[in-house]
């Protein structure tokens, strides 16, 4: 088994049993040996059907509710993530001349929320609720079009670059790519990782979204603690840097490259 990010050599890893849970039992985790991104070999090995039965199966145990057992802080940090981005538009750091889109919105909260402040956050998602009339369907998607694509919890149930490049590939070529996904320098040997649900198949560690964030040619990254989300910009690098300095708190974290704050 290759990987999916950097075609390395990967190795078996460790296992875990999910006893039953969304139909899981065995699951064995793979290790890239030279970026270090884990997948589920079981996961990536499904079939297409069984692989989207789970994740609505996962994924309706929770949306349109307003708690999910294993994010406790979901609500939490979505309402962060809203402030941050108003406060970023604010400051002209997200472009407004193309249209903005929350991809993998779930059933839409941020997008609501973002909207009740005046800023409009389109909706997609592949897997819930494509048929409601405000959502944006598959074949509307535009490439290179929107000026800020968010995306969040979404990295961890992909199994394939072209996916993660069709994702980033929508973002205009000044526009702003907003991320919420788990990094880790290293994923725990540990079947009791907290990250390991039956609906995650990959797992980020900042290597791994060094050569991402270098294959989609971002320019810097800001990493933002509270809302736990990174801004990737290709355009207006300096002016980002000088806003985050002048800031001089502790909120904000730049870097010309991948922001790899979780080490
Ligand atoms: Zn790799």
């Amino acid at each position: 088994m290759n990987c999916f990010i950097c075609n390395g050599r990967m190795s078996f890893y460790f296992v875990k049993d999910f006893k039953g849970a969304c139909g899981l039992r065995k699951v064995e985790y793979w290790r890239c040996e030279v970026c270090g991104q884990t997948v589920s070999k079981t996961h990536f090995d499904m079939a297409q059907s069984d692989w989207e039965r789970l994740n609505q199966r996962y994924h309706a145990s929770y949306q349109r509710t307003n708690a999910n057992p294993d994010d406790p802080r979901w609500m939490e940090r979505i309402n962060a993530q809203a402030s941050t981005i108003a406060n970023l538009s604010k400051n002209g750091f997200l472009p407004r001349d193309n249209p903005w889109i929350d991809y993998g919105c779930g059933d839409g909260k941020l997008s609501n929320l973002l909207n009740n402040a005046g800023i409009n956050l389109l909706k997609f998602d592949s897997y819930m609720f494509d048929s409601e009339r405000d959502y944006v369907g598959e074949k509307s998607l535009i490439k290179n079009h929107y000026d800020v694509v968010v995306n969040t919890s979404v990295f961890e149930h992909v199994r394939s670059i072209n996916v993660l490049d069709e994702i980033a590939g929508l973002v205009s070529e000044q526009g702003v790519f907003a991320l919420h996904v788990l990094v880790v320098e290293c994923v725990p040997k540990d079947p009791e990782w907290f990250y390991l649900i039956p609906a995650h198949c990959a797992f980020y560690t900042n290597k791994s979204m060094q050569i991402l964030f270098k294959r989609w040619c971002f320019k810097a990254s800001v990493y933002h603690v509270e809302s736990r989300m990174w801004f990737w910009f290709k355009t207006n690098v300096n002016a980002v840097k000088k806003f985050v300095q002048a800031k001089n708190d502790n909120a904000y974290c730049f870097k010309s490259g991948f922001m790899d704050y979780w080490k």
